[in-house]
């Protein structure tokens, strides 16, 4: 798990990209593909977070400039832009 400056940082950072992407989301397809691939993942933790980079990951699936953290990635970005990944937070959105 990052620090929590580390991971305020990556949060702004990801935002950012969310921003410049017009807050867009993933559609429910692949929404769900996204959150059944983490529930099974060995990195999702009992609170719905990644273990690798501390996201919530209802929220974070949501956004179309996502991507999972683990290296390689198990689901990638969809809006046709690379991701810098393991960087999302809990937006509260
Ligand atoms: S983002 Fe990737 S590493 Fe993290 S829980 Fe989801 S599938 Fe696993």
């Amino acid at each position: 798990m990052k620090g929590f400056a580390k991971m305020i940082w990556d949060f702004a950072e990801a935002l950012k990209r969310h921003g410049n992407d017009g807050f867009k989301h993933v559609t429910v397809t692949e929404y769900t593909t996204r959150m059944k691939t983490c529930v099974d993942c060995e990195h999702f933790t009992d609170s719905k977070s990644c273990g690798l980079c501390g996201c919530h990951m209802p929220v974070k699936a949501r956004w179309r400039t996502s991507q999972c953290a683990d290296n390689p990635p198990k689901w990638l970005a969809t809006n046709g832009s690379k991701g810098k990944e393991g960087t999302d937070t809990d937006p509260s959105d």
